[in-house]
């Protein structure tokens, strides 16, 4: 047996990602290998194990290698820990760091910016019987009320044969791996890799080898598979959540959700659902995990509303998946409302009405009906061009992460991508893509947009969604600190070859670049050089360049930044957010941080005024662009282009043909001069559906 004393010096201590490097390592090796923190023993080749032990930055652990090859274990395991695991350069010795907020892991599991729906902010206006929430996923569902909760499993404590307990449990967690791949194979192919990726995580945790050595220690003391299970998933769980880390807490609650599910294997159970009356109904949760909402029985669940909302996009991006209306962030007096109350679930306002009378119900289920009749129409209408009544058009065009989306977009009736999300080539992975493979990846798009232009931003990390092979200090504030073109060009050398990536890409279509977070013209400047440099070193075509509009100060100066670029593409997510100060994913605060606050739309309206001037386009590519209310605002304002998720496609376009430009430049103008988004939102309800809705759903 070798021990080895070694201090960490990694600025994040053994946290999320330096962990997971080390892990990697001492799997490779036959040894047991066993790390000590103070009092604390972890398996290094357990994950969640080494995360329990908590080691800061400075802090001292001991290796401890046992078996055939623990001489080679030991020396590579320490050369790893002096190589930083991943981190370029670990401080210097004896200096601490304060545990960086490290979402590098958490991306896959907490990081849910992409679909944040529009914000509805007040919880019921003169009405008592209507509870507002966050519009999260579109359509209309009437039933009865049905609280989802969570059920505590009960299981046998104790049992007499460990062998057969063991099997038992084995078992378990093979068939709850193998609903996980394909509960990860749909979703993926349903929404998109990113969106499943969580389900590969949860795969992870199950494999995690430490999971099922402590139940087992715990079975051979005489425990049933199910309590010894049920306790070790609570205590690492609980381990986790206590060290008190925003990303450890989002692992403890996936501990729990995969947990779960093994459990229910284990006892038989049919799931949550199959506490749910058999006739179908409106769902009331506080939240739901993700793994509860793509696994929703849809003959029996209606749609659902839950109590909080912004930091469970997953959930809302599955319900769009799954075709159910629902609403996040109605806030926790829903959890008081009776089993079996009468309700209509409007996932398009955000409305949950209660005890309807016969009249809103009967409007209620015409509205259904329409709305299945619309989806139908908008669909067979999709490639048409959004051309308004009076003869305006608005390009209609996708946000698209990756080569799966692109492959939909063109079907959809995408008139080019507004805005490929680069970073899915370049997160989880311990070092940067290479040209080529990039390359590889925007020439597949390209050619399958078939010659409609493709927006590629940049890369967009950092701060919030460290890399591991781009080391940056901690930062208190990473929403405001080094991030998206800022990081690219603290680090020209990424820049550069993403860049050359593009360029080359774009001989096999129409590819633009564009680049996120931009706040002075110094960035934007230095960023055109280097395009220029690459241009001339490949001797390729001129590019257009544009930049995001997401930074309060690029609105302010638009007309300054208007003269150096080709397009703008307003990125109202984080517009709103630093609009209003208002974290974006904010369990409590991302209702009210709405993008149709008037202050966002004057941002709005000073961006496309300054562009037009200048002879440029202005695009949205932030979710904004897909809520009902906002695209008569945003035409309105003379928005040329709206980016939206490839589903949301037909329905904007066909909402689009139902307007006339001049209507909509009156209401436009009007919410400029309103005190709040509730009051713009006001406004449209009363102007825009007087005047829109009779045309909506019958034209196409
Ligand atoms: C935005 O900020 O509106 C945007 C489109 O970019 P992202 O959501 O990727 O930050
Ligand atoms: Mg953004």
């Amino acid at each position: 047996m070798k021990e080895l004393d070694l201090v960490i010096h990694n600025p994040s201590g053994l946290h999320a990602r330096p962990a997971k490097v080390f892990v990697n390592t001492a799997k490779q090796f036959k040894s047991d290998i066993r790390l000590q923190h103070g009092a604390k023993k972890a398996n290094a080749k357990s994950m969640i194990s080494i995360l329990t032990l908590g080691v800061e930055s400075g802090g001292q652990i001991r290796l401890i290698v046992n078996g055939p090859d623990e001489d080679e274990a030991v020396a590579i395991l320490k050369a790893a820990i002096e190589d930083g695991l991943g981190d370029e350069h670990p401080p210097q010795d004896g200096q601490q760091s304060k545990p960086q907020k490290d979402k590098a892991e958490g991306q896959v599991i907490s990081d849910s910016q992409p679909q944040a729906k529009p914000a509805r902010p007040e919880k019921a206006e003169s009405d008592e019987r209507v509870v507002r929430g966050v519009p999260a996923s579109t359509g209309i569902a009437i039933g009865p009320l049905y609280q989802f909760k969570k059920v505590e499993i009960v299981v046998d404590e104790t049992a007499t044969d460990p062998a057969h307990e063991k099997s038992r449990l084995q078992e378990a967690i093979a068939a709850a791996t193998s609903e996980l791949i394909t509960l990860h194979a749909e979703v993926k192919q349903r929404i998109g890799a990113e969106e499943a990726a969580i389900f590969e995580a949860h795969q992870a945790i199950l494999e995690d080898p430490d999971l099922f050595e402590s139940a087992s220690t715990r079975i051979e003391g005489g425990a049933s598979a199910g309590h010894a299970w049920q306790a070790t998933i609570k205590s690492t769980a609980a381990q986790l959540a206590a060290l008190q880390d925003e990303l450890l807490s989002a692992r403890a609650a996936d501990i729990r959700d995969v947990g779960n599910k093994v459990l229910q294997i284990l006892v038989g159970a049919d799931g949550d659902t199959s506490e749910l009356p058999s006739d179908p109904v409106i769902l009331i949760a506080e939240d739901l995990a993700p793994s509860d909402t793509a696994s929703l029985d849809v003959n029996r669940v209606l749609g659902f509303c839950t109590a909080i909302g912004g930091a469970n996009a997953h959930t809302a991006i599955l319900a769009r998946a799954l075709g159910l209306p629902a609403i996040v962030g109605a806030g926790s007096g829903v959890l008081k409302l009776k089993n079996g109350t009468s309700a209509i679930l409007n996932g398009d306002t955000g409305t949950l009405t209660l005890d309807p009378d016969p009249e809103v119900l009967t409007a209620a289920k015409n509205l259904q009906e329409e709305h299945k009749i619309r989806r139908a129409t908008e669909l067979e209408a999709a490639l048409k061009p959004a051309i308004t009544q009076d003869n305006h058009q608005v390009e209609v065009v996708a946000n698209i992460g990756n080569v799966a989306d692109a492959k939909q977009a063109l079907g959809f009736g995408a008139e080019g991508v507004g805005l490929l999300r680069s970073e899915f080539l370049f997160l989880d992975r311990t070092d940067a893509p290479s040209e080529a493979e990039q390359f590889k990846v925007y020439r597949d798009i390209a050619v399958a947009l078939d010659g409609h232009p493709v927006i590629v931003r940049t890369l967009d990390v950092g701060g919030d969604k460290p890399l591991p092979y781009v080391p940056m200090p901690p930062e208190e504030n990473p929403f405001l600190g080094v991030r998206g073109l800022r990081l690219c060009l603290a680090r020209p050398d990424l820049l550069r070859s993403q860049l050359r990536a593009i360029l080359r890409a774009a001989e096999f279509g129409s590819l633009r670049v564009m680049f996120p977070m931009v706040a002075n013209v110094a960035e934007l400047s230095a960023a055109r050089r280097l395009v220029d440099e690459v241009q001339a070193e490949l001797s390729s075509p001129q590019i257009e360049v544009g930049i995001m509009i997401e930074i309060p100060a690029a609105a302010v100066l638009a007309d300054i930044f208007a003269k150096d670029v080709d397009f703008f593409s307003i990125g109202t997510n984080d517009l709103t957010q630093y609009t209003l100060a208002m974290d974006r994913g904010h369990p409590e605060l991302s209702a009210q941080a709405d993008g149709l606050h008037p202050a966002v739309l004057r941002l709005i309206d000073k961006t496309v005024q300054a562009a037009h001037a200048a002879g440029k386009w202005v695009g949205v590519c932030g979710e904004l662009g897909a809520d009902p209310q906002a695209v008569p605002i945003l035409v309105g304002l003379g928005v040329d282009e709206l980016s939206v998720s490839v589903p949301a496609i037909p329905a904007v376009k066909a909402q689009i043909r139902s307007l006339s430009l001049s209507t909509a430049k009156r209401l436009a103008a009007e919410a400029l001069e309103c005190a709040s988004a509730t009051e713009v939102r006001r406004t449209v309800d009363s102007l825009s559906l007087r005047t829109f809705s009779k045309a909506n759903g019958n034209k196409g």
